[in-house]
């Protein structure tokens, strides 16, 4: 055994799975222990090393190691450790008020699950309405009321468990999925106007990911966003755009500014505190924020807005903003050059793959065409993206799940050096698995 090994094996007397998280899956996240972490690259504690694309989901965009954050932090750990208010709030609110359009107000939290659970809330006390209209593939956090289910009926698309449910668990609150939303295929315009039509008068909320990161980078269709706003205003109906992953992945001012559809509400986390600590945020609207402050909608948590986390904000937009947001077109850059060192090297393969999605939140899939809808990403390709993954970290690239390629803005050009000259294994054993499970 290695030193790794052995260490895991303490660990997973202790620790459930010997994983921090867990969903439903066929398959098991690897247990790696990290020891140390400098820009793009990680170190496990057996001394192997990896690239670091995985970013701990995505939220890891400064970069391991990055001198300005760091410091930035340790500047306030000296200072001020833990107060309710603190004296960068000002700078880390109108940081986030001036790059993220709709964004009229903020509140802080700490997990981006109980963010968009505040969202929620403040949707309905806005409303006075119950249910809130989510899609299929859009990952919203690990709350009882929002993970998995699916539905059968069109004219009422009231989700339910079923058997082999990824996100599926046992212990969910009785009724739960059926009383509080209605679940249907996101991209499909007609769908969601035959939804409104019939029920529109019982929803709540519409919440999404406007790029569907978490069901494979999928891009919403020309137009589609500013229908659901469209449809939105018709009925009455608060908009949530889920940013928590393209909040800082697709710009500092996410999709809503990319598209120029601007939500009701936004959730933002991951990537906003730069990637070393939590924070979450419920942005929006003054009117709809000001039930906050009318005491009309209860928001409370004993670490919203606490220092380190606020510093974290402050410092990330900083460095993320500079010179014109130069971090993102460095990072865009190199994000590409992946993405076509991958695309290059499967063809040379004759390994069918695609990457798709925005550059900071792409997804590799192993299947000839770009995904469209939640239905197209089947358990099969699923499973070979989850084989390529495999391969990928034994080779020293780490990539997140299922097959999320999250570069920080440390990613230079040994790095894609460094990637190109692994891939091709990683792919060539992919294949071999592949074929021997599937051909
Ligand atoms: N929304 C989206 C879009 C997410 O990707 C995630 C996390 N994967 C969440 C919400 C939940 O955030 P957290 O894990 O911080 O609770």
């Amino acid at each position: 055994m290695t030193v790794m090994e052995e260490y895991h094996e303490r660990v997973k007397k202790l620790l459930p799975g010997g994983v921090h998280y867990n969903f439903n899956l066929p398959w098991e996240e690897s247990p790696i222990h990290f020891q140390n972490g400098k820009n793009s690259r990680v170190w496990d504690m057996d001394g192997k090393e990896y690239l670091d694309l995985y970013a701990r989901f995505g939220a890891m965009i400064v970069g391991h190691g990055n001198k300005e954050y760091t410091d930035s932090l340790k500047e306030v750990l000296d200072r001020v450790l833990f107060v309710s208010h603190c004296d960068l709030d000002a700078e880390a609110l109108e940081a986030i008020h001036q790059y993220v359009p709709s964004a009229e107000m903020i509140r802080f939290g700490v997990s981006g699950t109980e963010v968009v659970q505040n969202a929620i809330r403040i949707a309905r006390a806005y409303t006075g309405r119950n249910r809130f209209v989510r899609f299929y593939n859009h990952y919203h956090g690990n709350a009882d009321n929002i993970m998995g289910g699916h539905s059968t009926d069109r004219e009422n698309p009231v989700p339910t468990e079923y058997k082999g449910d990824t996100k599926g668990t046992e212990g969910r609150a009785a009724g739960i999925l059926e009383e509080q939303s209605y679940l249907i295929e996101w991209n499909e315009p007609e769908l969601l106007e035959d939804l409104l039509k019939r029920h529109g008068e019982e929803i709540a909320a519409i919440i999404m990911e406007p790029v569907c990161v978490n069901g494979g980078s999928i891009m919403p269709k020309p137009g589609y966003l500013q229908t659901v706003r469209d449809l939105c205003n018709e009925y009455g109906v608060v908009l949530i755009f889920d940013e928590i992953i393209t909040g800082f992945r697709m710009g500092i001012g996410g999709a809503q500014a990319e598209f120029g559809v601007l939500p009701d509400l936004t959730t933002l986390g991951k990537a906003i505190a730069g990637g070393g600590l939590p924070v979450g945020a419920v942005a929006g609207k003054k009117e709809i924020m000001n039930l906050l402050t009318e005491k009309r909608v209860v928001h409370a948590g004993t670490f919203n807005g606490y220092p380190l986390g606020t510093a974290a904000v402050k410092t990330t937009i900083e460095i993320l903003s500079r010179d014109n947001g130069r971090a993102y077109e460095t990072m865009k850059v190199q994000a590409k050059k992946i993405h076509e060192i991958m695309r290059k090297t499967a063809k040379e393969e004759d390994f069918p793959l695609i990457v798709q999605g925005p550059p900071l939140c792409s997804s590799f899939h192993c299947c000839e065409r770009e995904l469209m809808k939640a239905s197209e990403y089947s358990p099969q390709i699923q499973m070979k993206d989850v084989i390529l993954n495999a391969a990928l970290q034994k080779n020293g690239i780490l990539i997140s799940s299922i097959s999320r390629i999250y570069p920080n803005i440390t990613l230079s050009s040994k790095d894609t050096a460094w990637f190109q000259e692994r891939v091709g294994e990683a792919i060539r054993e992919a294949k071999l698995l592949i074929q021997e499970l599937y051909e």
